[in-house]
């Protein structure tokens, strides 16, 4: 998971470090990324972190995102290094997964789990959080 150039941030470490808007000392502020972009596009870029969504984890990126943009968050502090992200979650190979699948494989979903598997239930995949439950 290590890119070169890239410092992962934790989740804790991030929110003391940035300062993200709360709407109560438990719950950071989320910015929908339609009902809230005039707000977005009318704050400072650099007080602007956006939660995206890839093949394998989920991301906390600085800066306006628009590719796999999920929610945006506005922080008190502004960011300075482009190469700081936060890792959300991750999806994790379950003990169970095989690359070849397993039958029966119904229409075109060839899911890589035991179906009968009470970790993942046949995903093969598990989503690994790193984000403090509240
Ligand atoms: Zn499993």
């Amino acid at each position: 998971m290590n890119k070169t150039g890239f410092e992962y941030l934790d989740h804790d470490e991030w929110v003391s470090k940035y300062i993200p808007h709360m709407i109560n000392e438990n719950e950071i502020k989320r910015y929908d990324t339609h009902d809230d972009w005039e707000t977005i596009r009318n704050t400072s870029p650099n007080l602007i972190w956006t939660w995206v969504t890839g093949d394998m984890s989920d991301l906390l990126v600085p800066g306006i995102g628009i590719v796999n943009r999920q929610e945006y968050y506005i922080c008190e502090v502004p960011w300075t290094d482009l190469d700081e992200i936060v890792l959300l979650s991750t999806e994790e190979e379950c003990k169970c997964y095989k690359p070849e699948g397993y039958p029966p494989v119904i229409g075109d979903i060839n899911e890589d789990g035991d179906p009968n598997c009470l970790d993942c239930e046949g995903y093969g995949l598990i989503t690994k959080y790193y984000e403090k439950e509240a």
